[in-house]
């Protein structure tokens, strides 16, 4: 039998009908992955490193799944396309989006490569991740530090 692994998913959109963006991509990724375990509140957020009139909806939901990491990046990139986003980001430079899929840990693997940089690069600069990371999962370990969420995010508050 495939071991199941359980990943924590960060979702954010900021176009469309924001709410039902983040339904539908949470009720196709139970498709494709497995029952969703447990998801946040959507938090309302502004834009992070572009500028735009269109505030995020976000929240981070936990699946578990057999699939492999990069599996699981193709899942996500074609619910992406599915539910309508047309442009990547990259180098740097953002854009409005519907659905924003961002994989942020699965169970406790470290992964690097040129796809896929597990846990998520960013995650613990992104209060918008953290906040609801922290509301569902305080207690679990973000491996590359050895610290749980609920430290990650007490030092983000310390430091600003
Ligand atoms: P962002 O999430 O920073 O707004 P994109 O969703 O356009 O940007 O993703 C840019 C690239 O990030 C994707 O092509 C993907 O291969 C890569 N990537 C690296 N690590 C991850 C991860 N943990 N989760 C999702 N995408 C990742
Ligand atoms: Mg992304």
């Amino acid at each position: 039998m495939t071991k199941k692994n359980t990943v924590y998913l960060g979702l954010g959109t900021n176009s469309g009908n924001r709410e039902e963006n983040l339904m539908r991509a949470i009720e196709e990724l139970s498709h494709a992955l497995g029952n969703c375990i447990t998801k946040s509140r959507f938090i309302e957020t502004e834009p992070w490193g572009f500028d735009s009139e269109n505030k995020f909806l976000n929240c981070v939901a936990a699946f578990e799944t057999e699939k492999s990491p990069i599996e699981l990046l193709d899942t996500t990139e074609e619910i992406e396309r599915h539910l309508g986003r047309t442009t990547k980001s990259t180098g740097g430079i953002y854009h409005d989006r519907t659905i924003d899929i961002d994989i942020l840990l699965y169970g406790n693997k470290i992964v690097e490569s040129d796809r896929l940089t597990i846990p998520h690069p960013h995650m613990h600069k992104r209060d918008f991740v953290l906040e609801p990371l922290a509301e569902i999962a305080p207690h679990i370990i973000h491996p590359t530090t050895g610290k749980n969420i609920a430290s990650l995010l007490k030092e983000f508050y310390e430091s600003k």
